[in-house]
């Protein structure tokens, strides 16, 4: 598939971009990206993706929207309580760009066939509250062989992570987390600043946008950033020999 004169037009700011091009963008336009989670991650994540020329974007949450969401998920508005996040979030990006084609999955990770849908993609991000999914999605992701970008954002702190399945080399988040018995810290718990969660959504796009151009230097390194200090930390993360779930 080429670029259409109206998407030539339309992306233009990016074709100009030498990292980028014309190739750039006919690799986005062919991707198909899944978002795990349609709240304070998966919003702003989407509408970048959405509106930088994904093909195709599949999203699944199983919640409805409620007042408790809008400091931080930016996708939905006091008109829209009580509506499926997916279903807002499909109109509202859709209306961003008519090009990219939105499928929405109203469901729970664990009542899907989710290794499967894994297998159709070429990234997923996991934008998602939870210990328990988050191990669930990194093993799902490991069977799969798929490229999955993972972020958390608690109070004031942030981390992001890349993650390719298909390189040997790669070490997974059960390398980083391996304490299945986490105690349950989120933002219903925890609390968290809205805009880091734009922060960290957004760089789940750039490093989505830099998996699809071919860029590797990032897999298997840990991101985080301090919304108080404004400082971020990079740490390299080994693949542990011994780990049970990409071992
Ligand atoms: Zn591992």
């Amino acid at each position: 598939m080429s670029l259409t004169d109206k998407e030539y037009m339309r992306y233009s700011r990016h074709i100009m971009v030498d990292e980028i091009g014309e190739a750039g963008q006919l690799a986005f336009k062919n991707a198909h990206v899944l978002i795990v989670g349609m709240g304070g991650l998966g919003c702003p994540a989407s509408q970048y993706l959405a509106t930088a020329g994904i093909g195709q974007l599949t999203l699944i949450d199983h919640d409805d929207i409620e007042i408790t969401n809008l400091q931080r998920q930016i996708l939905y508005s006091d008109f829209d309580l009580g509506e499926a996040k997916v279903e807002v979030a499909q109109q509202q990006l859709e209306s961003l760009n008519p090009h990219c084609q939105i499928n929405t999955l109203k469901e729970s990770i664990f009542d899907v066939d989710l290794t499967t849908i894994l297998a159709g993609v070429d990234v997923v991000l996991d934008c998602t509250d939870s210990a328990k999914t988050r191990q669930y999605i990194n093993a799902c992701s490991v069977k799969a062989k798929v490229k999955l970008v993972s972020a958390a954002a608690i109070r004031g702190s942030g981390q992001l992570t890349s993650f390719d399945f298909s390189l040997a080399k790669s070490p997974c988040y059960h390398c980083l987390h391996p304490d299945l018995d986490e105690q349950q810290l989120n933002c219903a718990t925890m609390g968290v600043m809205g805009p880091l969660l734009g922060v960290m959504g957004s760089m789940q796009a750039i490093e989505t946008l830099r998996l699809l151009l071919g860029k590797q230097d990032n897999i298997g390194r840990l991101l985080l950033f301090d919304a108080f200090t404004m400082q971020f930390q990079q740490f390299s993360l080994p693949k542990k020999d011994n780990c049970p779930v990409c071992g």
